[in-house]
């Protein structure tokens, strides 16, 4: 804790990134996992910029059940904001939400896809299983990476469509939401969980990323992987310890950095604060 303390004031904000949310153009977004925590956080955020995106696409695993009430509330107060039905482990669903987005943007690309859908098991060492292992690597890796497949014909679109140069978040960008847990050399927290699935996920995740940047740069297509911090959501709290973060702060410090990202930041791994992590 304390070396992360430490470093913080010598990159991040302390190397000048500067929040520029009102400059922050962005016409349409996506975001996995957005009927609850940081999802619905940044959906929420997005839409209350005084420059909201044209088209905010919220996504669940289903629309009508009661775990997406507060989602529905904000739809029937924003009509720019569209709830589609998303499973991140289930192929035909991830290519079903890709044609309603489509039709959607009617012609016009996608500028910023998140990757934000996530589980995590509470697993060690001794009692790590089989089925735990696949699926949260199915949900918070393969989901990601279909989800991306998917969407890259929109994120390209939006690229193109730019006069931008360079790579950006208001282009076209993949969003990773991955955590410093997945950190090779700063493994957070090891005495507080030692959730092996979920670390092995994010480091695989991570590296997902990197493979993106270098798959999807010369598209105009920036690839980041971003850690919000430890914030208080049903996951963050699941091991029951004090949380620091609220999701309003680490919403409010990831849509301060992502406008600062450019190219020289494509397949990096940053935290809330726009600090870059190790690997
Ligand atoms: P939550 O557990 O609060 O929310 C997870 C979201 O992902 C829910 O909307 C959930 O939907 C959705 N989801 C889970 N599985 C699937 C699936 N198979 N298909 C579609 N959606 C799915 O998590 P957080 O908000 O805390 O986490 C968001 C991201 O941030 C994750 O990637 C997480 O790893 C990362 N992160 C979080 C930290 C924290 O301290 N909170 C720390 C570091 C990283 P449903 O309601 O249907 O289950």
């Amino acid at each position: 804790l304390a070396q992360l303390s430490l470093s913080r004031g010598s990159a991040g904000w302390g190397r000048g990134r500067q929040g520029t949310m009102a400059g922050f153009n962005v016409r349409s977004v996506l975001v996995t996992g957005a009927n609850r925590g940081i999802g619905l956080g940044l959906a929420k955020q997005f839409l209350g910029k005084s420059n909201p995106p044209e088209w905010v696409f919220a996504t669940c695993r289903d629309p009508e059940g009661a775990q997406a009430q507060e989602l529905k509330t904000l739809a029937s107060r924003h009509p720019n904001l569209m709830i589609v039905a998303l499973e991140v482990t289930d192929p035909a669903s991830i290519k079903a939400a890709a044609a309603r987005v489509e039709e959607h943007l009617k012609g016009s690309g996608l500028n910023l896809l998140i990757n934000n859908a996530a589980i995590l098991r509470l697993n060690t060492l001794e009692s790590e299983t089989p089925e735990d292992m696949s699926l949260v690597y199915a949900t918070n890796v393969t989901g990601p990476l279909l989800v991306s497949q998917a969407f890259l014909p929109l994120l390209k679109k939006a690229a193109q469509g730019s006069p931008q140069p360079g790579l950006s978040c208001s282009k076209a960008a993949i969003v990773n939401m991955s955590s410093v847990g997945g950190s090779i050399t700063n493994p957070f927290a090891w005495q507080l969980g030692q959730v092996i699935s979920y670390r092995c996920s994010k480091a695989a995740l991570n590296m997902l990323t990197k493979c993106q940047s270098l798959g999807y740069g010369g598209d105009g297509i920036l690839s980041i992987a971003v850690h919000p911090g430890w914030v208080q959501t049903d996951m963050g709290s699941s091991a029951s310890h004090q949380v620091p973060l609220t999701v309003d702060m680490s919403v409010r410090g990831i849509l301060n950095v992502l406008p600062t990202l450019s190219e020289k930041d494509n397949g990096a791994f940053v935290d809330w604060e726009g600090k870059v992590l190790p690997w």
